[in-house]
């Protein structure tokens, strides 16, 4: 294959962290020992934020401590403020993943930060991670969309990723938190933030919450993101959407690019394995539709 991209599994933080059936760290742990068999190297661990907000996430440091260092493998730890980073660095992960908000109502509820408080919290939690010696990604939070106040300015996004783009992350990552997006948007938006911030990689994180998710990490690849997130199983829920699909499915963004042509790195088989035991220790069946009809 000619073109590839650089998968990222969120199962273990975004995907468990909107479930309100609190999983055991041995599973946690097992969960991405399962991930990296099926071809991941780069992988969201956990989040370092407060327990009472997000007791799913209050063993993280258990989690990467049980994990342990994997050759050929990037922990990355998503932090919300300096405080998480700190947390995070102690555990001796290899990235910490930080969050601007494009919406300054979001902000507010999420992290207690406007739109342009959470893009210098950002900047110095990639400081801390370079001072540490090890790197720092950021993603930008309702990129196409929020909750609270609708639509977001594309504009708006793309003056924000130059600013984080400045401040030395590996990468800018664009999240469709609500599962609103569609093509089009990826597209356009895509392309204007690829424009402003190469030769740093875009990054992408879609939800599924409306039927759109795989048709947009189709448009994003198209559109130059080097990089695609993905959840096994589609776990992971949309908090504001109760009862919506979650992330998109690893398994399905896997048989979609590596079918298209675009080499993922992943072994679907094991992916599929993956998600049909998630199920059974979530006590729930998939969103995937791969695990549904299974692995070729
Ligand atoms: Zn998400």
């Amino acid at each position: 294959m000619s073109r590839s991209i650089e998968f990222v599994e969120v199962g273990p933080r975004d995907g468990l962290q909107n479930e309100a059936v609190i999983v055991g760290t041995a599973d946690k742990v097992a969960l991405i020992r399962r991930a990296i068999a099926a071809g991941a190297r780069r992988i969201e661990v956990a989040s370092f934020v407060n327990p009472k907000k997000v007791p799913q996430m209050a063993d993280a440091e258990a989690v990467v401590e049980q994990l342990g260092r994997v050759d050929g493998l990037t922990r990355i730890g998503l932090v919300l403020n300096e405080r998480g980073a700190e947390r995070a660095l102690s555990t001796g992960l290899d990235q910490l993943g930080a969050v601007a908000v494009a919406s300054d109502e979001f902000g507010a509820r999420n992290q207690g930060q406007t739109s342009a408080e959470s893009v210098a919290v950002a900047a110095r939690i990639i400081a801390m991670a370079q001072a540490a010696g090890i790197t720092a990604q950021v993603t930008i939070a309702t990129a196409f969309g929020c909750p609270f106040t609708g639509p977001v300015d594309p504009a708006r996004v793309v003056a924000m990723a130059r600013e984080l783009a400045a401040a030395g992350p590996v990468e800018i990552a664009l999240a469709d938190t609500i599962g609103v997006a569609v093509p089009a948007e990826v597209s356009a938006l895509v392309g204007a933030v690829r424009q402003a911030v190469a030769p740093l990689p875009v990054r992408v994180h879609f939800h599924n919450t409306r039927g759109t998710g795989i048709a947009n990490v189709w448009a994003a690849v198209e559109a130059g993101a080097g990089v695609v997130d993905g959840s096994i199983g589609g776990l992971g829920g949309c908090p504001f959407a109760p009862g919506a699909a979650g992330n998109v499915a690893s398994e399905d963004v896997a048989w979609m690019l590596e079918r298209s042509g675009v080499a993922t790195g992943l072994d679907l088989a094991r992916l599929v394995d993956t998600a049909r035991w998630l199920g059974e220790v979530m006590g729930k069946e998939m969103p995937s539709m791969l695990a549904k009809v299974g692995a070729p």
